[in-house]
């Protein structure tokens, strides 16, 4: 039986998909092979990572001096990487600091490079963008790095950073394809799979090509951004099953009117979970209004001793994976694109009945 499953990542995938994935399992296309079993060389593999990139490129609207690498090692690895690549003559790099995967960019970055936080909300427990105005960036840094999606605590840029001629780099693992996106705005756009496009293993970068010469000498082949572009993401194997899944949604996805329909939906799943956390007063979200996240919503019973109970009961109704992560505690929704909205509308009335019998 399916549930309705709200966890942050590894994350819930559109149904149709996983029933696709089931029925070509053993003999893909005529071909006497599961994609598994496929040379990633071979015409069969070819003809899928093609098409996924090319899905993929129609769904954002990337531009053709963008090139798009399907890469092994998650968003962790790129933020070692992402220095490495992008650093060229320079010393220094800016970040903005937004919550836990800000901080785990800027600590790993730190190995690599002369980090400036040019901005920091943790003034204020990481609930908040700090606007532009507000940020020192240096104008010799090799780049500017922000996460777009704050997963753990639940914060969103609602706008894209002007930061004139120095690449803007934006880790958008948790919200990649909910919303539209000005590609041409940043330098680099990048994500782990397993949040908003499929199964974990598959790392995704988008990358202006007149950025591809800047890459230390130092920089591992498998993560060379140019070598890799130059071979079409296959300098080594690449997550070849994930690849295809990813396909499976990007298909999905058009099916669903693209990027700028989900997103209308998204914004409906989003609107219905915060206006009961606003209208409650047994439920409180901290973020700010206009800094909140469409696709991770983290809550907080007024009384955390109840949150076992919330969770137990949530999972007796076929609700999983609702408890927050360990660093804020509470709870938190994740409500990716294949997240239906009667799943949003079963969690708010088992949440009006969980108020009204504990309240
Ligand atoms: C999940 C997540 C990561 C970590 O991704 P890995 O694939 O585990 O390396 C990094 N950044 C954000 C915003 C995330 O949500």
């Amino acid at each position: 039986m399916r549930t309705f499953n709200f966890s942050a990542g590894p994350a819930v995938l559109p149904e149709p998909v996983l029933r696709r994935a089931a029925d070509e399992m053993l003999d893909w296309h005529g071909s006497g092979m599961s994609v598994m079993e496929m040379s990633h060389r071979g015409p069969e593999f070819i003809s899928i990572a093609t098409k996924a990139e090319a899905d993929l490129r129609d769904l954002l609207a990337i531009p053709p001096n963008y090139r798009v690498l399907f890469l092994q090692g998650g968003a962790m690895a790129e933020n070692a990487v992402i220095p490495m690549n992008l650093l060229g003559q320079r010393r220094g790099a800016d970040y903005v600091n937004t919550g836990e995967w800000s901080k785990k960019s800027i600590k790993e970055a730190g190995k690599y490079c002369r980090v400036n936080v040019a901005a920091s909300a943790e003034d204020r427990n990481f609930t908040y963008v700090p606007p532009q105005q507000d940020w020192r960036l240096d104008p010799d840094a090799a780049y500017v790095h922000i996460c777009s999606n704050e997963t753990i605590g639940g914060v969103e840029y609602n706008w894209i950073p002007d930061t004139g001629d120095v690449p803007l780099v934006a880790d958008m693992s948790s919200h990649i394809l909910s919303r539209r996106v000005d590609v041409a705005r940043y330098g680099v756009i990048y994500g782990g799979a397993q949040k908003n496009i499929g199964p974990a293993g598959l790392t995704l970068v988008i990358v202006r090509d007149d950025l591809l010469d800047r890459a230390l000498p130092i920089t591992p082949s498998a993560f060379h951004w140019q070598q890799q572009a130059a071979a079409e993401s296959m300098l080594n194997t690449p997550p070849t099953y994930g690849i295809y899944i990813a396909g499976l949604v990007f298909e999905w996805l058009q099916e669903q009117g693209g990027v700028a329909a989900i997103e209308q939906r998204n914004i409906a799943k989003a609107a219905l979970l915060y206006d009961y956390l606003d209208r409650s007063a047994f439920y409180v979200n901290p973020v700010a209004r206009s800094d909140r996240s469409r696709m991770n919503v983290p809550f907080f019973l007024h009384d955390a001793q109840l949150d076992s109970a919330f969770l137990k009961g949530a999972e007796a109704n076929g609700m999983l994976q609702l408890k927050g992560h360990r660093v804020v505690g509470g709870m938190r929704a994740s409500i990716y694109n294949a997240m239906p909205i009667e799943g949003v509308q079963a969690l708010v009335s088992y949440m009006q009945e969980f108020e009204r019998t504990h309240g």
